[in-house]
């Protein structure tokens, strides 16, 4: 049987259905996964997400031609049955199903498997094919639970608060800074949001997500900033807008943290171990729980995958794409030398 799912030049493409996920390229018919910027682009005819996603997408893209599926709904389109089952990456995020003549394949976009409060946890899809991620798809990679990591920033943040100094927490503005502040503690001091985070805060809090009260940065008196937590794009480093937090403490979030050097490398004070993606034992779990007996292993760690789940038995291989790396996407390429066990 001929491939359902195949990379042309403009992105992902399903043959039968004649309709790409996430192309990087503009083309009429697109299924968009999540609204991160190397998955979802402007330009496209029509789009098609996750009911729950639509808003953020809008307020990232502008004025599209979007419909929105609730999970696990159904819809048709050229013989093909599609639905959208929750990735538990961002608000939002969909795994993509599609079903022609008894054939089953699912593309994950980006996926995580410890739920989170900020949205729908992931469900595993069976199916005969499996387009997996595979960001942090090497055994060095594996995450403490959430709560910890929390405690550890709450921990940080109220030391800093103590001692009259701001506390500052770089993290991309969509999905990791909604995720930090659901993990923080309000009883601490003011939480600050820069412009770029609380539009998305707003969707997310209209999307019925539970986020503690944040305020802008021109809402806080200079007393009030020594014992803020003050969330920013790691674009806002080293910038202009830094100057008014005075003698502050920073940290950046990201799964990247793990890496020996990482933290040093971003010039921060501190490092917390937090990504919105399926560390090694969530991918291989998450893989298992699918069932199937083929694998193709997008973004990420393509060739230590394939290599590894053909060692397991399965017909595994790799698909070439545009996809990148959120916590990357402005800032330093992610350095996979000198890694630490
Ligand atoms: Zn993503
Ligand atoms: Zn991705």
């Amino acid at each position: 049987m001929a491939d359902m799912v195949v990379v042309r030049k403009e992105g992902l493409y399903c043959v039968p259905g004649q309709f790409y996920i996430d192309p990087w390229q503009p083309v009429e018919r697109a299924i968009i996964t999540h609204a991160h910027g190397d998955h979802a682009r402007v330009g496209h005819g029509h789009y098609l997400s996750a009911a729950s996603g639509v808003g953020v997408l809008r307020q990232r893209l502008g004025e599209i031609n979007i419909d929105g599926l609730e999970y696990g709904d159904t819809v048709q389109h050229n013989g093909v049955t599609i639905s959208l089952h929750p990735a538990g990456h961002v608000l939002g995020s969909a795994q993509v199903r599609m079903e022609h003549r008894g054939e089953v394949w699912v593309a994950s976009g980006d996926y995580k498997v410890e739920p989170d409060r900020t949205c729908t946890p992931f469900e595993p899809v069976r199916c005969d094919t499996f387009i997996t991620e595979s960001t942090f798809g090497m055994p060095i990679y594996r995450w403490q639970p959430e709560q910890e990591i929390f405690d550890d920033i709450n921990g940080w943040w109220r030391r800093n608060a103590e001692q009259g100094r701001c506390s500052v927490v770089f993290a991309y503005a969509f999905g990791k800074a909604q995720r930090i502040l659901s993990g923080l503690d309000p009883s601490i001091g003011p939480i600050v949001c820069h412009g770029a985070a609380e539009p998305i805060n707003r969707v997310y809090r209209a999307g019925g997500v539970a986020l503690p009260p944040t305020v802008m940065v021109g809402d806080v008196s200079k007393a009030d900033l020594k014992r803020a937590l003050v969330i920013a794009p790691p674009s806002a480093s080293g910038s202009p807008w830094m100057k008014r937090f005075g003698d502050y403490s920073d940290a950046f979030a990201s799964g990247w943290m793990q890496l020996r050097g990482a933290r040093r490398r971003r010039g921060v004070d501190r490092g917390f171990v937090l990504s919105d993606h399926a560390d090694w034992p969530g991918l291989m779990s998450a893989i298992r729980a699918t069932e199937a007996p083929r694998v193709i292993v997008t973004h990420g760690s393509i060739p230590v995958m394939v290599r590894w789940l053909r060692q397991l038995g399965l017909d595994a291989s790799g698909f070439d794409t545009e996809y990148g790396d959120e916590d990357e996407a402005d800032s330093v390429a992610p350095v996979t030398e000198g890694v630490d066990a």
